[in-house]
């Protein structure tokens, strides 16, 4: 996270909060908190708001961080645009930033976006949600994949197999009207490295999306969790003006956009424990529909038969669409749960536009 000068008073504030939820922390208070560059959770949750067990918050112990003194630091850079107002971009704490934030996203456009690891894996986990989107608020969707699934074969060459995914991909978002866009990392070397970072960070640049869904942070395979930290870091980057500046990017984003991880395949976790969403959406009007954007993937049935041995593609989609629609009372549902770390937005824009089951 990026902190500087400005941002001190704040953290103060914040820093004492944290000092009141842990009394073993007597020295990380006010008195001894040494702004402007912190590192660490900052306000007594983790990014999906959950409030912070006592030995995480203990990592933010002074003793333990050895923080630069004011010496060391870089000189902070001016965050005042040439009116005398907030540079454009910089996501910057103000008194009234919930107004200056819903100003901002007014005048954006309403797009969304998935960032997903492979080409299938937004008509299995959050095709229903992007669906409505475009239907009832008429939004535009995009649909990214890391890969353009060049391992999903067991005869065909990665190239073969990837040339005809990126047209399954095409073809599956073609049916709502979305875009498709392949990112071409390949599969099972997913990193969280400059690269791939750089790439999304462009992608989101130039969808600029409100609304960003990606995988869940722990999921059955590294190339979706590596997806979702990169999504993540993205969404926070791309809204920094100095972040990939070199780079001949868009320019950056007014603020970070509402990021949204989907539920993990099957809804658990690489231990097998289960992953519960923080809401639920009904899908069960475009659940058909949802289920021939999948379908549209034509050679995942054939390479998920002779793999998984598995002869349900779709109907495993609409199986698991059903578990979660139980959960809530309605025929079919998906699950997302919301980033809510500091200074992503905090307003659950995807279940006030189509409701929470
Ligand atoms: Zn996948």
């Amino acid at each position: 996270m990026l902190y500087n000068k400005q941002h001190g008073a704040e953290l103060k504030r914040k820093a004492a909060r944290v000092a009141r939820l842990v009394p073993l922390m007597p020295r990380l208070g006010p008195e001894t908190f040494r702004p402007p560059i912190v590192w660490g959770p900052f306000d007594g949750v983790d990014d999906e708001g959950v409030p912070l067990v006592e030995d995480r918050v203990m990592d933010l112990s002074l003793d333990r961080m050895q923080l630069p003194t004011r010496r060391q630091l870089p000189q902070p850079r001016p965050q005042m645009g040439p009116q005398g107002g907030p540079r454009p971009g910089i996501p910057v704490e103000v008194p009234d930033k919930k107004m200056r934030r819903s100003k901002a996203m007014d005048s954006e456009p309403n797009v969304v976006l998935s960032v997903l690891a492979h080409p299938d894996d937004a008509e299995f986990l959050c095709a229903g949600a992007l669906i409505r989107l475009a239907q009832e608020h008429r939004w535009q969707v995009h649909i990214a994949s890391m890969t353009p699934g060049d391992c999903g074969s067991m005869e065909l060459p990665a190239d073969q197999i990837a040339a005809i995914r990126r047209q399954e991909g095409a073809r599956a978002a073609g049916l709502i009207g979305a875009v498709y866009h392949c990112l071409e990392e390949r599969d099972l070397r997913v990193f969280y490295a400059e690269g791939p970072l750089e790439r999304v960070t462009r992608l989101l640049r130039q969808v600029r999306p409100r609304i960003v869904l990606t995988h869940s942070p722990a999921d059955y395979m590294l190339d979706h969790e590596m997806t979702s930290t990169l999504t993540r870091a993205a969404a926070f980057g791309a809204a920094v003006p100095n972040f990939f500046a070199d780079r001949g990017m868009p320019p950056a984003l007014p603020h970070i956009p509402h990021l949204y991880y989907c539920d993990p395949i099957e809804g658990k976790d690489a231990l097998g424990r289960p992953v519960e969403p923080g809401f639920r959406v009904d899908i069960s009007g475009v659940l058909d529909t949802k289920a021939s954007m999948l379908a549209a993937h034509a050679s995942q049935r054939d390479w998920l038969l002779k793999h998984h041995g598995m002869d349900q593609y779709v109907q495993s989609m609409r199986d698991w669409g059903r578990q979660r629609g139980k959960e809530a009372g309605v025929a079919h549902a998906e699950g997302f749960r919301q980033h809510l770390g500091h200074s992503y937005p905090q307003d659950n824009l995807l279940g006030q536009l189509l409701g929470v089951v």
